[in-house]
């Protein structure tokens, strides 16, 4: 068995030429869940050489549009080139989840125009029968669940379990996961400042791939409801995590010499290793041991 993350998305809501908003894929042994659908996620998906078709369950950490503005260009691609083949999508995450879906795609959502027009029109039901679909063309159907913290859910060979991110609230309900699967555990903080149930929840984790917006030297002023590097360093050594990965990371730590110059500036604080998101690096994890491609982004190994 193995695990692969791809990193679809590892920067923040400034786009780069480097990097924008936030997504991860993650094939377990054939079996594919996202953790955030931010910008381009579905083109980066594709690119990484996975199909939306292939996706069956989306977990989002919050509703900041740098994690969810793909999610209909997700839905309707997946819904479109699934041609009623596939197992409607399960969406799970924070409130709204489940209103958003429904605004997005439902009967009077803010894509009804283009949903209508695909079912009736009789270019696009040939299109949907040429795709192997059966006629009458059917609108997307997607199952929804909104979570709070320390729910848990279970795939064929995967659980995902959900913690407090203390990120925007009250406005904004923030979680960070946790996935086990027989190669290891997996820990997603999403957006979140230091915080004891992110500490707990990635507790001798294998991977944390760990919000980084700047160094402390950098925006000081901007810390409440962030992480820093300082900050996910200080996490994973307190929770004992095997590997550091930084991604959601601000235009200060994009630069691997400044990453590199701030960790030594920060002694033996944490014994792991610690990698440098790119997006489209993919980390794999088979029975506890780990490789990381195809860019060279490990900064302390
Ligand atoms: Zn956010």
């Amino acid at each position: 068995m193995t695990t692969t993350v791809y990193v679809l998305g590892s920067g923040t809501p400034e786009p780069t030429p480097e990097r924008f908003g936030s997504a991860f894929a993650v094939d377990v042994d054939g079996e594919v869940l996202m953790v955030d659908c931010g910008p381009a996620a579905t083109w980066k998906l594709v690119k990484a050489g996975l199909a939306p078709t292939q996706v069956g369950t989306l977990f989002f950490t919050h509703h900041h549009f740098d994690h969810d503005v793909d999610y209909p260009c997700f839905l309707l691609t997946r819904w479109d080139q699934g041609a009623g083949l596939v197992e409607p999508l399960h969406a799970i995450g924070p409130a709204p989840t489940s209103l958003l879906t429904e605004r997005l795609v439902g009967p009077d959502g803010a894509f009804f125009a283009d949903i209508h027009a695909r079912v009736n029109w009789s270019g696009s039901q040939g299109i949907w029968a040429h795709r192997g679909g059966t006629l009458p063309r059917t609108p997307p159907r997607v199952r929804t669940t909104d979570i709070e913290a320390g729910h848990e859910h279970r795939g064929d060979s995967w659980s995902m379990r959900s913690a407090l991110a203390i990120h925007a609230q009250p406005w904004l309900d923030s979680l960070s996961y946790r996935l086990e699967t027989s190669d290891g555990s997996i820990v997603f903080t999403g957006d979140t400042e230091p915080c004891d149930s992110v500490r707990e929840l990635a507790r001798g984790a294998d991977i944390m791939f760990s919000m980084c917006w700047n160094t402390n030297a950098a925006h000081t002023r901007y810390r409440e409801g962030l992480c820093t590097l300082e900050g996910a360093v200080s996490m994973a050594s307190d929770a004992g995590v095997g590997t550091l990965v930084l991604v959601h990371t601000g235009a200060n730590v994009s630069n691997p010499q400044t990453v590199d110059a701030a960790l030594l500036g920060m002694g033996d604080t944490y014994g792991g290793r610690v990698v440098l998101a790119d997006e489209l690096m993919h980390l794999t994890l088979s029975r506890g041991q780990l490789s990381v491609g195809p860019t060279a982004g490990l900064l302390r190994p």
